[in-house]
């Protein structure tokens, strides 16, 4: 359904990100006349990185996200999903260097894709200017007046090339202007919303694993480009995404206090070397002193926010600026484009009545947001060490075996991976109760398994040394 019929509705959307970016694509395609605001320059026209101000991180997509881009359009999804590496399972690298598969993450070979988010967020920006979306580059988001009054227009106040202002009026306005959003702190002058920000004791400093330059090399990946590498550490951990063209976008994620205890390119190589012996080789002692003096620490935090809507119905929060979660579950992007999904759907529910899919909006995403933000946290524990316990191992391969041959259409079993990552039909917070449920009888099981092992066990050794005594 669009609104092509009547008078357009005006939208502004706040944050040409990728959220803010596919938000804009659907209201077109429903027929609203949009308007993209950012306040960096436009990507697309330059190549010169520090200019683009993107960090260079690869993301994972994964099923939620591709359904929110088929949703919206299934050629542009087909044409972006051509980029796309996929990554079937965990590579685990030890600190001698050995390298093991940890964990398949799908059950029939399904798989989460790397790509690198700068280049997702050019190719949706040359979707909106192809679909003829209204963008502004290089306009900061100051002020909104408006929201208080129900029959009033919402005003918009940027500062364009820092010094101008500009001004205009629009029907409705969705903020997707990330985590330190604006259009947030500007909606609550105007009414109750809770708000929380919270930072965890962690940074992360990009690294880079270039090509393998070897001509006589099979592969241009220096490593498997199909997996996603991870060197734990317990207190702090190294992963690896590869790049289409053969390199890889590597993280180093740690406490605050041990980046900060280490002093100088000279130390910060020492300890990667005794850490990450395998990786040091990879990314080069000059890529690496590099990295160390020039790349930000990157600070990650969470936000909770409720309601994401303004009483009125006529402002909306989406993706980070209404719920940054830290990266560890590999859903800040797709838990953002399933809310433009959902907000469609409301949308089409009340037969394009933005003001009332804004006020049911809320609602209908709380509980989903909090189980991933939780989650993506949990997550942490599980990458940097749990994934190197063999009891936890043992858990996951019980887990997967049950979820392979358990999966008729009356009882299926679901590991949470599985729900999160492959299943865009369950919702974040079904597949926390799924999970709960589930985990109960894997515990009975395993350690039913070891107790039966162990009355076995001790039934053989009490046969045994009964026989040894009579013999003796
Ligand atoms: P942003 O990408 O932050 O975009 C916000 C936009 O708003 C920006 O372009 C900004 O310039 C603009 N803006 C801000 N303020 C204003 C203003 N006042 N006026 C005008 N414009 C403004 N997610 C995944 O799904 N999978 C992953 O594997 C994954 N890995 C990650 C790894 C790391 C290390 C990190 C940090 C994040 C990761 N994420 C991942 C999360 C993902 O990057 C974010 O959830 C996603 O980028 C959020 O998109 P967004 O559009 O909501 O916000």
């Amino acid at each position: 359904m669009t609104v092509e019929d009547s008078k357009p509705q005006t939208v502004a959307v706040v944050g040409a990100g990728l959220v803010g970016c596919l938000a804009a694509l659907a209201f077109q395609k429903k027929g609203f006349e949009v308007t993209l605001y950012d306040m960096r320059p436009d990507p697309t026209l330059t190549e010169d990185r520090r200019q683009k101000n993107l960090r260079s991180i690869n993301l994972a997509v994964s099923s939620r996200g591709i359904a929110a881009l088929k949703y919206v359009d299934e050629e542009m999804a087909s044409r972006i999903l051509e980029h796309i590496i996929p990554m079937k399972g965990r590579m685990i690298h030890d600190i001698t260097g050995k390298k093991q598969e940890s964990q398949l993450y799908g059950l029939f070979g399904e798989s989460i894709n790397s790509i690198d988010r700068s280049f997702l967020n050019e190719c949706l920006i040359k979707e909106i200017k192809l679909a003829g979306v209204k963008i502004h580059f290089n306009y900061k988001l100051v002020k909104i007046l408006g929201l208080e009054k129900p029959d009033e227009l919402v005003t918009l106040s940027f500062v364009h090339s820092h010094s101008e202002f500009h001004t205009a009026k629009y029907d409705y306005l969705v903020g997707a202007d990330g985590a330190y959003s604006q259009v947030r702190y500007q909606m609550q002058y105007f009414m109750r919303m809770n708000f929380s920000q919270e930072y965890i004791d962690m940074q992360y400093l990009e690294l880079y694993i270039p090509p393998n330059n070897d001509p006589e090399a099979s592969s241009k990946f220096s490593i498997d480009a199909n997996h996603l590498h991870i060197w734990p550490r317990h207190n702090y951990m190294l992963i690896a995404l590869a790049n289409e063209d053969g390199s890889f976008t590597s993280t180093f994620f740690s406490p605050w206090s041990v980046i900060e205890s280490i002093k100088s390119s000279d130390e910060w190589l020492t300890f990667f070397e005794s850490n990450f012996p395998d990786a040091y080789k990879l990314i080069g002692s000059e890529q690496l002193a590099q990295a160390y003096d020039h790349n930000p620490r990157g600070a990650l935090m969470r936000v909770n926010v409720y309601p994401y809507h303004d009483p009125n119905g006529k402002a909306l929060l989406i993706g980070d600026a209404a719920h940054s979660m830290v990266p560890f579950y590999g859903q800040g992007m797709n838990c953002g484009f399933e809310d433009v999904r959902v907000l469609m759907e409301l949308l089409d529910q009340t037969n394009l009545n933005v003001n009332e899919a804004f006020q049911q909006y809320s609602d209908a995403r709380k509980k989903d947001v909090d189980a991933i933000c939780k989650l993506a946290l949990d997550n942490y524990k599980e990458m940097s060490s749990k994934v190197t316990n063999s009891w936890f191992l043992l858990r996951k391969k019980l887990d997967y075996t049950l979820g392979r041959y358990i999966h008729g259409r009356l009882i299926q079993w679901l590991p949470l991976y599985t729900m999160i990552s492959f299943r865009d039909d369950i919702p974040y917070s079904k597949a926390i109760e799924i999970e709960k449920r589930q985990s109960k009888i894997l515990s009975r099981i395993q350690y039913g398994t070891v107790g039966a092992v162990l009355v076995y066990a001790t039934i053989y050794a009490a046969k045994f040394w009964h026989k040894f005594n009579r013999q003796n």
